[in-house]
């Protein structure tokens, strides 16, 4: 059996060894077009940035040593330029010498991954635009010189370059063209990763498109929609990928968009041959997702399809849906995500309701506690949708409990009774993740009802039960601040309130985290009033508002 791979990094690799792990005979050639094989490209920003001084760190093997290891036929330069299922080959041109020559195959893996997208930006031709995909591009922008750089668009990898080069003393601009860096990110969740960029001294520019590079000697200029004038001696293109598959469409492979559409153990729409990674979309899925792990988790898997078809005893295990779990690090602060976000949800139609917490990432008492910023959507019957956690300390690992709950098929409430490792500097005996699933239960059982800083406008009554210091710092317009320990005392002056100025309507319940205002709801409801909890307190809805808060919030005891 002579199995081919298309593409030498992830997917592709990945399937490489795991074939030979299972079938010591079969002959296995890797394509690769790049001059370099299973290369860390998770690692490529991290060598821009200076972190990882040695380029050859990225290099995990060569051809050398993935023959003598897994007796791999690996064949660098060496791009796959033509299919032809018919004779079950391929077409195979030397990027170096030109040569071409055509392989026969019985089993076919493309992992092909994705290349940058090019928006239609003028100018985008310059010799100072890079991208941010290969070897060969992390080290043209490690050597790249100059003072100020602009990073367009503000996803995964353009966040990582932004971080490199503000690391390295570049002044940066970074530009995103939807009204947030981290687009899968919320808003709220968003804020924070925007406030720790301009900690590290990073210029953002939110809900802006670039327009125009002007080439010029000594610098380019970069023109924003908004009529900014960037200079840039450096510009990194991220603004999102492409898959890598035009020679798999001609050979008349099923796409979507370009991707490679797959059923359940990699099969594409043509015999024998089989897609994964990046390039490649389950008929099921909701949609691609361009990370590693799925890729090299989906190349093992694939190969495992392979290798089973070979032994009809066996049966592969199919290659599950993508959650989209990913994490990133901008300065001190981690933002991490899995499973769907509001706008996935909204477009599908899905019933849902989000709770936000600010727990603690270890006890309080212990020195150097910080928040982990959870925000968790639930359907209407329990399920997690999808989580998202920024803060310094522990967000990894909270989303990775969450994410592994969603894929058990745990429900939000479930997660109140997930048994997890707690000292006191590590965690807290109800982890931040029980504390969440705790507050979803109490919504889903109806005890709770929660008001989302969405529904929030000047004119919604709140009762604010923080401290009169606190309130002072910002509060909404329409507010009534009683603390919520004098509250059982002060009814009498709710209950005023609520004839002169709520009327009908309820009213929400506010402090600055959702522990008081929790207190102070169940103790207003229990009076009888219409009362609903402002979700995640204002660490939220500041979060939410984001640079509108200091125009909408009233200083002073008000
Ligand atoms: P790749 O790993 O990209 O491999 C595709 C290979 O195919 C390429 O080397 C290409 O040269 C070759 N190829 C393409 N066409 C042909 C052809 N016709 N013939 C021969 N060879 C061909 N993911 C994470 O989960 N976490 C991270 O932190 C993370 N960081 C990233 C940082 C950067 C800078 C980049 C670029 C990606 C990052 N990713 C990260 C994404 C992750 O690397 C990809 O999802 C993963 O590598 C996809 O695997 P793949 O096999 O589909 O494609």
């Amino acid at each position: 059996m002579r199995v081919v791979v298309v593409g030498g990094v992830a997917g592709g690799m990945s399937a490489a060894a795991r074939l030979r792990r299972r079938d010591e005979g079969a002959e296995i050639v890797v394509l690769e077009r790049s001059k370099y094989v299973s290369f860390a490209n998770c690692g490529l920003p991290y060598y821009v940035g200076g972190e990882i001084e040695d380029p050859a760190k990225l290099l995990l093997h060569t051809p050398h040593t993935l023959k003598a290891a897994l007796n791999l036929d690996v064949r660098i330069n060496s791009e796959v330029t033509a299919i032809n299922p018919s004779a079950h080959s391929v077409q195979v041109a030397n990027t170096e010498t030109r040569e071409v020559y055509t392989l026969t195959y019985d089993h076919l893996i493309l992992s092909p991954g994705a290349l940058a997208s090019r928006p239609p930006i003028d100018g985008l031709d310059s010799p100072r635009v890079h991208t941010l995909r290969t070897v060969d591009d992390a080290l043209a922008l490690r050597e790249a010189s100059g003072t100020r750089a602009v990073v367009l668009g503000a996803g995964f990898i353009g966040i990582e370059a932004t971080e490199a080069l503000a690391h390295r003393g570049f002044e940066t601009h970074l530009v995103e063209y939807a009204e947030h860096v981290l687009p899968p990110l919320e808003v709220e969740m968003a804020t924070l990763v925007t406030r720790e960029l301009r900690g590290l001294g990073v210029c953002v520019h939110a809900g802006v498109a670039a327009q125009t590079i002007t080439h010029g000697d000594d610098h380019d200029s970069v023109t924003l929609s908004d009529g900014t004038v960037l200079t840039a001696d450096v510009i990194v293109l991220s603004t999102g990928v492409r898959p890598d598959t035009v020679f798999a469409e001609a050979a008349g492979i099923e796409t979507s968009r370009g991707y490679i559409l797959v059923d359940e153990h990699g099969r594409t729409s043509v015999d024998d041959v089989y897609a994964v990674g990046d390039a490649a979309v389950g008929r099921d899925h909701d949609g691609p997702v361009a990370l590693a792990g799925p890729a090299n988790r989906g190349g093992r898997l694939v190969a495992d399809a392979i290798a089973d078809a070979e032994d009809s005893e066996a049966a592969a295990r199919p290659i599950p849906s993508p959650q989209g779990t990913a994490i990133v690090r901008i300065g001190s602060l981690t933002a991490a995500m899995t499973g769907a976000n509001r706008q996935a949800l909204d477009a599908s139609g899905a019933e849902y309701f989000t709770v936000h917490t600010h727990a603690n990432q270890h006890a309080g008492y212990f020195p150097g506690t910080k928040p982990v910023h959870i925000l968790m959507h639930v359907g209407a019957d329990g399920q997690i949708l999808g989580a998202q956690a920024v803060g310094a300390d522990g967000v990894d690992r909270r989303i990775d409990v969450i994410a592994t709950a969603m894929r058990a098929g745990l429900s939000a409430t479930d997660l109140i009774d997930l048994d997890l490792a707690y000292a006191p500097p590590y965690g807290q005996a109800k982890d931040p993740v029980n504390q969440t699933g705790m507050v979803a239960h109490n919504v889903a059982t109806g005890e709770l009802v929660l008001t989302g800083p969405d529904a929030l406008t000047e004119a919604t009554p709140i009762l604010d039960v923080r401290t009169p210091g606190e309130y002072a710092a910002g509060h909404m317009p329409n507010s009534l601040n009683i603390p919520h320990t004098q509250l059982r005392d002060r009814l009498d002056e709710v209950r005023t309130w609520v004839e002169t100025n709520v009327g009908d309507q309820p009213f929400v319940v506010m402090c600055a985290a959702g522990v008081r205002s929790w207190i102070g709801y169940r103790i207003v409801r229990h009076a009888g009033f219409n009362v609903t909890m402002l979700s995640g307190g204002i660490q939220t809805l500041r979060a939410w508002l984001g640079d509108r808060a200091e125009a909408v919030l009233v200083t002073g005891e008000g």
